[in-house]
C-alpha cells in the first residue's frame, strides 16, 4: 500500500475549525453531583482541532 505524500505547499489561509470558530477553545458545560446539575460553563480545548483552531481533514 503506497502512502500518500503531502505536498509542501502551505495554504495562505488555514481553514478555521468549525466547532470553536478558530479559537481552539469551546465552552463546556460543568455539571456536578448525581443529578448532573449545571453549575456553569468553562472554556475547554476543542477536540475537533485539539486547540489549534485550524480545521483538520
Ligand atoms: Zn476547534
Amino acid at each position: 500500500m503506497a502512502t500518500k505524500k503531502t505536498p509542501q505547499r502551505p495554504s495562505p489561509v488555514p481553514p478555521k475549525c468549525g466547532p470553536c470558530n478558530g479559537t481552539g477553545e469551546v465552552a463546556r458545560t460543568i455539571r456536578v453531583g448525581r443529578k448532573r446539575r449545571t453549575v456553569g460553563q468553562q472554556a475547554g480545548i476543542c477536540l475537533a482541532c485539539f486547540g489549534t483552531g485550524e480545521a483538520t481533514d
